[in-house]
């Protein structure tokens, strides 16, 4: 049987559309060998997940993704092969949870102000006691017709600098290492490309990473095209990081992005599971 991992997923205990089980359920279904579901801020997922991965025959590998902040920017770390149940761990994302759900009162605050009702109640709502996040308020603008798509809510209120934007700083990025790490993890940069750094700032902020005790990048992610890929790998072999795979699924309603419908790991490069 051909391996394929997906190591970069959403359910519905942060942004994703669909239960853990569900989850698991459509990653069987896209051939998925193993699976890591990396949920914001949360592990509350992860031992239903472990469940269905069991009684569908995928192996289950307990992941997270961290807001972390560095240099006044915002950095997602996914945390991968983690014991999920580590104190550290559990006690700094609680700190996460603290500050996400202060942020979507204010969001809703300054939404009110642009005579924009009632977003807090709703994304309460949707969020079903997980992590409420932006996208959370994206789908209500949309709901709402305020906007036509996701990206329009990004562009028009919720972007950095728009009037919804609420400057929020995440944990701090060595701090997040230290907990994956001692949780018996490795760390991992998300979507390396998703920042808009500079070629200086890239560079500066991979060498922190790794001195910090880092040790992955994600090479290939769901929407990376061939250059992208050759760009992330090139990276990843400069500050001799592994490559991982992931595709940052949340959703069956968006058709560009599918569990496990990811390009092949280039062969050259040690693959974040063989450090697992
Ligand atoms: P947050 O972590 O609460 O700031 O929310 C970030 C989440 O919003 C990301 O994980 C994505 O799921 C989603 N997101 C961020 N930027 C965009 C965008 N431009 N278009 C659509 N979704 C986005
Ligand atoms: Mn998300
Ligand atoms: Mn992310
Ligand atoms: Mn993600």
């Amino acid at each position: 049987m051909t391996e394929r991992y997906d190591l970069h997923c959403h359910s519905m205990a942060s942004d994703g559309s669909l239960t853990p089980t569900e989850l698991i359920s459509r990653a069987k279904e896209m051939g998925v060998t193993s699976l890591a579901l990396t949920d914001h801020d949360t592990i509350n997922g992860q031992q239903e997940a472990k469940v269905a991965a069991r009684d569908h025959g995928i192996n289950f590998i307990p992941g997270i993704e961290i807001s972390t902040t560095w240099e006044n920017k915002c950095f997602h770390i996914v945390g991968l092969n983690i014991n999920p149940k580590h104190d550290e761990l559990t006690h700094g994302i609680e700190k996460l949870q603290t500050l996400r759900a202060e942020r979507a009162k204010t969001i809703a605050q300054k939404l009110e102000k642009k005579s924009i009702s009632s977003s807090y109640e709703a994304v309460i709502k949707a969020a079903k006691g997980g992590m409420v996040t932006r996208a959370h308020f994206a789908s209500y603008l949309l709901a709402q017709n305020y906007v036509s798509t996701q990206q329009e809510a990004f562009d028009r209120y919720l972007g950095k600098g728009k009037p919804a934007f609420v400057s929020t700083i995440w944990a701090d990025l060595h701090d997040t290492i230290n907990w994956i790490n001692r949780a018996g993890g490795v760390a991992v940069v998300a979507h390396p490309l998703r920042y808009k750094m500079t070629a200086s700032w890239m560079r500066r902020f991979l060498s922190f990473f790794k001195e910090a005790g880092g040790q992955g990048l994600e090479v290939v992610t769901g929407r990376s095209n061939p250059d992208e890929i050759r760009r992330t790998l090139n990276y990843a072999k400069q500050y001799d990081l592994a490559a991982s795979v992931g595709s940052d699924f949340h959703t069956p309603d968006n058709p560009w992005v599918e569990l496990g419908r990811l390009a092949p790991l280039p062969k050259n490069i040690t693959a974040i599971w063989e450090l697992f």
